[in-house]
């Protein structure tokens, strides 16, 4: 889940960012490519026009040049008559001949590869080498002067005679002409390159020519310029308005995905995303933070008596209570589910946590003034050093992940539930063994019904004038293969919450059934045991009939069961309650009041419910008794109950003079350690027959 949520805030993230940068180079590289592409294609266009003239030149010159040789007239008189600068070489470049002034530059290849692509897409499309001048410029581009008010230059690349040094510079049209260093042809300049053809014997004709450039030539230059430009601009413009408009719509999208409809605050995905973001900022590292769950203890309720809009009305006043109280920037407040409030608080350990937190519930207690509302608060600490997970190793914060934290403090809270009134509560590694036993428990409990691995222990009463046994009480335990011996303390509230504690009812009934019937066929002179059955039992209106129906099944006579019902189960339906004990009594089932005198209505309850035995909490025999109170109340208690008609038991008896005073008293029954502790079924088969309390104990 959380790996999910991982990838999903990575996509938040990278989509702004990643995506963009890609997107934006690609385009660009493309566009420079099309620019590359197109002005390489018009300019060879142009230069190749600009040769033309020049290579015919050179060819006619060749040509007249064979004519010479072919009928042995000198070829240097008719050059001299064209006014033209040749040269003949042989195939190794070595000039066998020459007329006029010689500036040419052989290193062709290197030269080449210098002066560029004009130069060089020439010579593949034009079927003529070329040698670039060397004591002119050879390579020029032509530009406007921005800071001489727009005036035409030309820059230009000149290479050194014999050498393969380049010198660039630029220079006014004027300046060309001053200098002389361009001849000027239509207004603009003419530039010399040296173009050879081949003759027919290997040889070179290799004669001067001129590349003119005139006003339209730099006009076209101008204007693809300038419109590759405003294109170039237009697109950049384009590109970077929508990247603009791209994050401004990320961050409208972004919003809403961290609003909360109901508070308009932030929402759970923004305390897991900015959360995490802030527990992992280096910047922070050496700060402790507090995940806390802030509940609005009966909400639902609220709701139902005021309506839902109204609800959610307060939700919006907490949460903007809340919200004021956060250090900007550096804590958070979000709704993060119907009820509960997700925060994440800078804190300087537990105790100070507790305090604030306590503040921000008694400031939101009362943002309504026509109500106190209840918060229940968990929190679970963010050590800079790491914390210790749910296996007890220490988990480095910056492996922690805010929404395990968030589920540790609800945990934390949920440990609340059942108290009245606000509260905060710390997660710990003893809520971590809680859990982990709860866990452990419910995993095995349908397997340890279906393999027995519940054993019955019983626990004798016996009469305190004769120390006769005259009754026990049967207790469970549970014999786990992989959790060892398990006391009831450890799984009956467990069973209790979960709802299993039926089927224990009904395991218990059932194997004491069985052992009484057992015990009877072997001839002992059984009595009644005590059952257990849970309050949560009640509900089932044919409870009666079922526990009939068990004990029948295994053939047990039913004077030998009685059924405890412990104090709290008596707040039920009472009038449910009062129908199943008379069918229970109907049926001949002796009914007991377990733990009686450890709640506030057990008077009440006798009063209805026709009862045949009263067990007195173990609580009125354990320390001090009150200097003589206790005993009143105990003698009353007993009392009350022989008028009622019912017999007394007395539990958690120790010591011989608590023995003596119930016996003085005319209680009935004792069941406590001074007598005998809870036993295996062989050693309470043992008791039976000793029938009185064994000697020596
Ligand atoms: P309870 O029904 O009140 O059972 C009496 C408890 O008091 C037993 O604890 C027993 O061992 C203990 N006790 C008896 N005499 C003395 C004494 O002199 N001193 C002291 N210190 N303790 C004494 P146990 O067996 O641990 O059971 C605890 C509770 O677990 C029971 O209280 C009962 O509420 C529940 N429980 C046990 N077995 C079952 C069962 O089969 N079904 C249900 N529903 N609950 C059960
Ligand atoms: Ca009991
Ligand atoms: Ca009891």
């Amino acid at each position: 889940m959380a790996n999910r949520r991982d990838k999903q805030f990575r996509q938040i993230k990278r989509s702004h960012t990643l995506a963009w940068l890609i997107m934006f180079i690609v385009i660009i590289l493309f566009l420079g490519m099309l620019t590359g592409v197109f002005i390489s294609v018009f300019s060879t266009a142009i230069v190749s026009d600009k040769f033309k003239s020049g290579r015919s030149e050179a060819l006619s010159m060749a040509r007249v040049y064979e004519t010479c040789i072919r009928e042995g007239a000198d070829p240097g008189e008719y050059m001299k008559t064209f006014g033209m600068d040749y040269i003949i070489t042989d195939s190794e470049h070595n000039v066998i001949a020459s007329g006029g002034e010689n500036t040419c530059s052989f290193e062709s290849a290197e030269l080449e590869n210098r002066i560029g692509l004009l130069l060089r897409m020439y010579i593949v499309t034009g079927g003529v080498n070329a040698y670039p001048d060397t004591s002119v410029p050879v390579f020029f581009s032509v530009d406007n002067d921005e800071d001489n008010g727009g005036e035409i230059v030309i820059n230009i690349v000149t290479i050194i005679a014999n050498s393969d040094k380049f010198i660039t510079g630029h220079r006014s049209i004027e300046e060309l002409d001053m200098n002389g260093e361009l001849s000027y042809d239509t207004g603009m300049a003419s530039i010399p390159i040296w173009l050879g053809v081949n003759m027919s014997d290997g040889r070179e004709f290799i004669a001067k020519a001129y590349i003119t450039v005139d006003i339209g030539d730099v006009g076209i230059i101008l204007m693809l310029m300038a419109s590759i430009s405003v294109f170039l601009l237009v697109i950049f413009t384009m590109i970077i308005v929508n990247f603009i408009s791209g994050i401004v719509r990320h961050g409208r999208t972004l919003k809403v995905f961290f609003t909360d409809a109901v508070t308009q605050g932030k929402n759970a995905m923004y305390f897991l995303y900015k959360g995490d973001e802030l527990i992992k900022k280096l910047l922070n590292h050496s700060t402790s933070y507090a995940v806390v769950d802030l509940n609005f203890v009966g909400y639902r309720n609220f709701c139902v008596c005021h309506s839902v809009a109204e609800g959610e009305r307060i939700l919006g006043r907490i949460n903007a209570g809340l919200e004021a109280r956060m250090t900007k920037k550096k804590e958070i407040c979000t709704r993060f589910g119907e009820a509960d409030f997700a925060l994440l608080l800078r804190a300087d350990g537990a105790q100070t946590v507790a305090s604030r937190v306590r503040e921000l519930i008694d400031a939101v207690a009362n943002v309504d003034p026509d109500h106190t509302f209840t918060f229940h608060a968990g929190v679970a600490m963010i050590h800079p050093d790491g914390t210790p997970g749910m296996d007890g190793e220490l988990i480095r914060r910056r492996n922690t992940d805010i929404g395990e934290a968030y589920n540790n403090a609800c945990t934390a809270r949920e440990t609340l539930m059942d108290t009245d009134g606000s509260g905060v509560a710390f997660f710990n590694d003893t809520l971590v063994a809680d859990r982990k036993w709860v866990d452990a428990v419910q995993e095995r409990q349908r397997s340890a019904v279906d393999n027995e691995e519940f054993v019955v222990y019983y626990q004798p009463k016996y009469d305190p004038r004769t120390d006769e046994l005259l009754g026990a009480e049967a207790l469970i335990r549970w014999q786990s293969p992989d959790l060892g011996f398990v006391p009831p303390g450890r799984m009956i509230p467990i069973f209790e919450k979960n709802g299993f504690i039926t089927e224990i009812d009904h395991y218990m009934i059932k194997h004491v059934a069985r052992d009484q019937k057992r015990w009877l066929d072997a001839g002992c002179r059984c009595v009644p045991v005590s059952v257990n059955v849970s309050r949560s039992h009640f509900i089932e209106s044919d409870l009666a009939e079922q526990i009939r129906d068990t004990v029948d099944a295994e053939g047990c006579p039913h004077e030998y069961i009685e059924i405890e019902l412990t104090e709290s189960a008596f707040f039920d339906d009472k009038k449910a309650m009062i129908n199943t004990i008379g069918k229970l009594k109907s049926y001949g089932f002796a009914v007991s009041m377990d733990d009686f005198g450890s709640g506030y209505s057990s008077l009440n309850s006798l009063k209805d419910m026709p009862l045949d035995v009263l067990k007195l909490d173990a609580e009125f025999f354990r320390g001090e008794n009150g200097g003589g109170r206790g005993e009143i109340v105990v003698s009353e208690a007993i009392k009350l109950a022989k008028s009622l008609n019912m017999r007394t038991v007395a539990e958690g008896v120790e010591i011989r003079e608590q023995v003596d005073f119930l016996a003085s008293q005319g209680c009935d029954m004792i069941q406590g350690y001074f007598y005998a502790k809870p036993m295996p079924g062989s050693d309470y088969e043992s008791r039976m027959k000793e029938r009185y309390k064994p000697k020596g104990e």
